[in-house]
């Protein structure tokens, strides 16, 4: 854990629970991407920049998550160096309250300020073309937050964030995070047409053709809206439809994973609406879901 790889001549990355990745765009000058999940994964990424006698000059976050931007404070106490992340992502980065209040739909109890949604705040800007060093370029994939942006370098390496879980982590979790499921389909058909010799997930090893895995990711979004509309099918109100996911896929109920699978299906019912698969049916002071038969 916490080795630097070398993935090209200026392109390299930290293996972590959320790798990191480092370009080296000038004699000495780096720019991470993605700042690690707290100061001690900072510290970490921060001890192989310096023991390469490079110095740190930014951090690119691809999106707001925790696990993302949780290191950023530290590195930017460190070294001064500047943060930057795609505009809506850098304001939750800045006021980092905003992030468990969305995902729990309201002000968040304290086992839900933990540093896991919680991250310390870092003054973040917005992340534009202007700002990126010489041999960075970036595209949008959003759906999995807000705003998500995947980096490529000079050396045809791309930092593809959270747009693909791996099988393994699918197969464990089936509902992996997602805010806006319309975004992260289109996002998951962008990132085939996407033209590179390397894509790093930031939760699993590099791949050198993400297609597959990318269809993959489609299937399971497909499959988990298919269980949404069939659990729906005699109207179910949101509790309900939670206890029920939660049964089928096995998923351990605590309060953060009541939060994260919480906002991931009101997104999917968000998006069913939408395609009118399913609709709100109230009765009385009721609220059900129902599939449109
Ligand atoms: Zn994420």
């Amino acid at each position: 854990m916490f080795e630097l790889h070398k993935v090209g001549e200026r392109t390299y990355y930290v293996e972590a629970p959320t790798n990191m990745g480092i370009y080296r765009y000038g004699e000495k000058e780096v720019c991470m991407i993605d700042g690690g999940s707290d100061s001690a994964a900072a510290r970490e990424a921060l001890s192989r920049i310096e023991e390469q006698g490079w110095t740190l000059k930014l951090v690119l976050n691809t999106h707001s998550h925790a696990d993302h931007s949780g290191g950023c404070a530290y590195l930017k106490e460190q070294t001064g160096c500047e943060v930057y992340a795609p505009k809506t992502e850098a304001s939750i980065i800045t006021s980092s309250l905003l992030n468990p209040t969305y995902l729990y739909g309201g002000y968040p109890m304290s086992e839900l300020r933990t540093k896991f949604l919680y991250m310390q705040p870092c003054e973040c800007g917005a992340l534009s073309a202007e700002i990126l060093p010489k041999g960075i370029e970036y595209v949008m994939l959003n759906g999995h937050s807000f705003e998500m942006a995947a980096f490529k370098t000079s050396d045809d390496v791309w930092f593809i964030a959270d747009a693909v879980m791996s099988v393994e982590t699918l197969t464990k979790y089936k509902i992996s995070f997602l805010y806006d499921i319309a975004e992260h389909l289109r996002s998951l058909e962008r990132l085939k047409t996407l033209e590179g010799k390397l894509f790093i997930p930031s939760h699993s090893k590099p791949l050198e053709d993400v297609t597959e895995l990318a269809d993959y990711n489609r299937r399971s979004v497909i499959e988990v809206a298919d269980s949404i509309k069939e659990l729906c099918r005699g109207g179910i109100s949101l509790d309900g439809l939670l206890e029920k996911l939660f049964q089928l896929y096995n998923i351990r109920l605590y309060l953060t994973q009541y939060a994260l699978v919480g906002c991931t299906t009101r997104s999917y019912l968000a998006w069913l609406y939408e395609r009118n698969e399913v609709r709100p049916v109230f009765e009385g002071t009721s609220l059900t879901w129902k599939t449109v038969e």
